[in-house]
């Protein structure tokens, strides 16, 4: 059984880590800035060393090819992003690009010719902190966002996707539109602390979750602080906080794949003499499941109304409504096949993050695969990978998309 070359792996790691490095050891590459046109262009170079080819569309999404016997078989796609956070870490992103690449090096190396050609994706703004939303040339590509929409999006100096693209010579000619592929995988960082607490070697992401987004408005009434008795208030922070008590509550009734967070609150007037009027927040609900969203949902409108007893009205209005996503069996299974053919430990995971590949599976099958990562410390400098987890994940893509490729 083949293994790909770990001590290359981390030494590309390592290289890339240097454009955008910043002292604290982390990286800030934000798409589409100068750091993401020289690391692009080193990719590039590296793919073009290999002997590969590669194209560029029209949203900058890169498309290393490695040509397998017949060319007209739909390909093995595989690969995930080169932006990263302002001070993020070295590894989210890149290091299922890199890998990706050290893939198709170690087939090279090995005089592997498999029967359909491997594709290596870089996606566009990934992390949507330049750009909003994130996951932006993924979703042109898989057809759920327009060219237009994605083009006029704009950073905070007003600079729009399309005048980036231009300015750093990565608006290819190709539309940016899907074709076929006969299976993608994603490898990346699990940027939580599952698989290192339970000191497992690789997370079969079988789903990735449902999110939904809603404001609360809760209304009471302005009142003095020193001749309100207490009786006789209806105050809004108090009906906030047992709201707030009983989100988390929903959280752990869907227990352990759900997530209830209320992460903005803003008290009005806000005042330390002021029995608090409104106060009007965020709730976000995760779940793989469509009915336990539902249910969530739910739950949260009796949360609401069950606020009249403190004399406070809530209204509820979602803002957002993402569906799960069900990754693919077939593409799942090559997966489980390589982590026991190479001796490692997985488990079967779900994702809490949004991924592009969220939005490949759209039109093609499509799975990812997860690597631990210190603490699940992730969007942060202090992201760390050791490199013997970094070699598993390589080798699992390895045997996942050769297995793929050999498929006729
Ligand atoms: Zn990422």
């Amino acid at each position: 059984m083949i293994h790909v070359n770990a001590q290359r792996l981390w030494t590309t790691l390592e290289m890339l880590a240097q454009i955008g490095g910043t002292p604290a050891g982390g990286v800030t590459r934000l798409a589409l800035s100068e750091e993401d046109r020289i690391a692009r262009n080193l990719l590039r170079d590296w793919a073009l060393e290999a002997g590969l080819t590669c194209d560029v569309d029209s949203m900058g999404n890169m498309f290393i090819r490695r040509v397998g016997k017949n060319s007209t078989l739909a390909p093995v796609m595989t690969g995930s992003h080169v932006d990263s956070q302002p001070l993020g870490g070295n590894y989210d992103g890149i290091y299922g690009v890199l890998a990706g690449l050290e893939v198709l090096r170690t087939l090279n190396d090995r005089q592997v010719q498999t029967e359909r050609d491997i594709v290596l994706v870089n996606w566009t703004n990934e992390e949507g902190a330049r750009f909003a939303p994130a996951m932006l040339a993924s979703g042109v590509w898989a057809g759920q966002l327009t060219e237009e929409f994605a083009w006029s999006r704009m950073d905070n100096k007003k600079v729009t996707v399309r005048e980036a693209l231009e300015a750093i010579g990565y608006r290819g000619e190709r539309p940016a539109r899907a074709f076929p592929v006969h299976a993608c995988y994603e490898l990346h960082i699990e940027q939580g602390p599952i698989l290192e607490d339970d000191a497992i070697d690789i997370g079969l992401v079988r789903a990735a979750m449902g999110q939904r987004w809603f404001t609360l408005t809760l209304d009471g009434f302005a009142a003095h602080a020193g001749t309100t008795p207490m009786h006789s208030r209806r105050d809004a922070l108090t009906a906030f906080a047992e709201l707030a008590l009983k989100v988390e509550e929903i959280g752990y009734h869907h227990a352990p794949d759900g997530r209830a967070t209320i992460g903005m609150a803003q008290v009005t007037p806000n005042s330390r003499n002021v029995v608090p009027a409104r106060v009007v927040c965020s709730v976000e609900f995760r779940h793989p499941e469509q009915a336990a969203l539902e249910a969530m949902e739910f739950a949260l409108h009796q949360a609401a109304e069950s606020l009249a007893a403190r004399g406070v009205t809530a209204s509820v209005e979602r803002l957002f409504d993402y569906a799960p996503i069900a990754f693919n069996e077939a593409c799942l299974a090559r997966t489980a096949n390589a982590v026991a053919a190479l001796g490692y430990s997985s488990k079967l995971m779900v994702s809490g993050a949004g991924h592009d590949t969220c939005y490949v599976s759209k039109i093609a099958p499509a799975s990812m695969i997860f690597i631990p990562c210190v603490k699940g410390i992730s969007h942060n400098e202090a992201e760390r990978i050791l490199p013997a987890w970094s070699e598993k994940g390589a080798n699992v893509l390895l045997h996942s998309v050769l297995a793929a490729a050999q498929e006729t």
